[in-house]
């Protein structure tokens, strides 16, 4: 219960207009102050900054798919022309087999890879493919292995052979290929592991202690490049939740926790724009408090506060279409947005709005037009053309009207095209 400051007179219970914050701002603010050691966030949270991963990596991964492609073409060739593959595959060295069939098998994956990366970026409406980090993973991890597989080939027949690549490989696995950290730390692994256990099958003992050294160096590779990774994705992970809330802060409303005047001029550009291409009604309204000074000056300012965030949550509840939108523009003023609305439909919107504040009962004695706090709305249909700036100003005409006609009421001016598309209705109807 909040204590009126000026004047003993109507109290509003602080605990009705709960849940200020937007239910998603705070899910960022509470992950940020758990922590995310284990660089794991809320389920919730965890898939929305996956995708945003997945789309920021995604021009990466592609790069490092074409360039993957390329060194592996080129090994190929080098294999072509190195080994005798008539003769091997004749005498069926299955080595050999198995070191082609994977060779095919990873230029296949990375061509797919490449495809749906590449896809995407056709089509940016749409977010990457889930899949594509599991594809890079499946790709890496091939890579690696018949890496190993094809060196220790090379070393069986004391050929010129590159069992460094392996280094190069465990790298390439900790770039920005749209993996997690866990992905890379288990890609990474997966060809450390098969790297040394496909020498210690496949080498003779002349080739054992080069090999267990190779392996031994291959596992610091996998640490080193995993603290790397660790601290790169944390620091990711950190400024996603803070760029998010950022985001959130200017864009609503502190003291409500609706949105803002920056958000409401965004989100109706952006419905005008849709309302033009699909032919359908938009309807913006400026709702004003009605002498909420005298409330202020009546009440004191934090109870006037209180008002505020229960106008804006009745405001939320009367507005449930999804493109709907009320936002508090500034003060005691709020701006409401209706899509795919026709002025009958939005007149009868805004009347259930304007009784639902007078159902409040919040006491307003000072007021000259009610004993109850009362709000007052203008509001003007789209024509189907003009600017957002043309429509805001013909609502606030008419809010002036509503005012300077006795207040409590809400005015909807309809002009001349949006008549004709409502079946020959008078040009403006004022409610009193
Ligand atoms: P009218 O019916 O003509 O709209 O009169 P009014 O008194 O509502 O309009 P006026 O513009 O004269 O006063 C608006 C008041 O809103 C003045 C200011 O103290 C109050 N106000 C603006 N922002 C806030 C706020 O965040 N909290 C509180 N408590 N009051 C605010
Ligand atoms: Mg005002
Ligand atoms: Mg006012």
């Amino acid at each position: 219960m909040v204590a009126p400051m000026h004047a003993p007179g109507p109290v509003i219970d602080a605990a009705a207009t709960a849940a200020p914050t937007p239910a998603q701002a705070g899910l960022y603010a509470e992950q940020r102050r758990k922590g995310f050691g284990r660089l794991r966030f809320s389920p919730s949270l965890e898939r929305e900054y996956r995708q945003h991963m997945r789309q920021d990596q995604r021009i990466s991964a592609l790069i490092c798919s074409a360039t993957a492609l390329a060194i592996w073409l080129a090994f190929m060739a080098l294999d072509l022309w190195r080994l005798d593959l008539h003769r091997e595959l004749a005498e069926r060295h299955y080595d050999v087999w198995i070191t082609v069939t994977l060779r095919l098998v990873v230029l296949t994956i990375l061509l797919l890879l490449i495809q749906r990366l590449a896809s995407r970026g056709r089509n940016e409406g749409k977010p990457p493919s889930p899949s594509y980090p599991w594809l890079s993973f499946l790709a890496l991890v091939l890579i690696g292995t018949s890496s190993a597989i094809s060196a220790n080939v090379m070393k069986l027949r004391d050929l010129a052979h590159a069992d460094m690549a392996q280094f190069v490989i465990i790298i390439a696995v900790f770039l920005p290929v749209g993996m997690t950290f866990r992905q890379s730390l288990g890609a990474a692994t997966l060809i450390a592991v098969a790297t040394a256990l496909l020498g210690g099958v496949m080498l003779d003992p002349s080739h054992m202690r080069e090999h267990i050294r190779l392996s031994t160096l291959v596992f610091f590779a996998v640490f080193v490049g995993a603290v790397g990774a660790y601290l790169r994705e944390y620091a990711q992970r950190d400024q996603f939740l803070l760029r998010r809330l950022l985001h959130h802060y200017a864009m609503f409303d502190a003291l409500t926790g609706i949105g803002n005047r920056r958000f409401f001029e965004q989100h109706a550009a952006t419905a005008l724009l849709q309302a033009q291409r699909e032919g359908a009604g938009v309807v913006l309204a400026i709702l004003d408090v009605d002498h909420f000074k005298k409330f202020n000056d009546r009440y004191g300012h934090q109870t006037g506060d209180l008002a505020l965030s229960l106008v804006a949550r009745s405001l939320r509840t009367g507005l449930r279409r999804p493109m709907d939108l009320a936002a508090r523009l500034g003060g005691e003023e709020f701006g409401l947005l209706l899509y795919g609305t026709g002025p009958e439909q939005a007149q009868v919107l805004l009347d259930s709005i304007v009784a639902a504040i007078v159902e409040l009962a919040i006491p307003h004695d000072s007021s000259a037009t009610a004993p109850h706090l009362t709000v007052s709305i203008g509001a003007a249909c789209f024509d189907g053309h003009e600017t957002l700036q043309s429509l805001y100003r013909r609502a606030d005409a008419v809010l002036y009207e509503s005012k300077t006609g006795g207040r409590n009421r809400a005015g909807l001016d309809w002009p001349r095209s949006v008549v004709a598309l409502a079946s020959r209705r008078p040009q403006t109807r004022r409610r009193n």
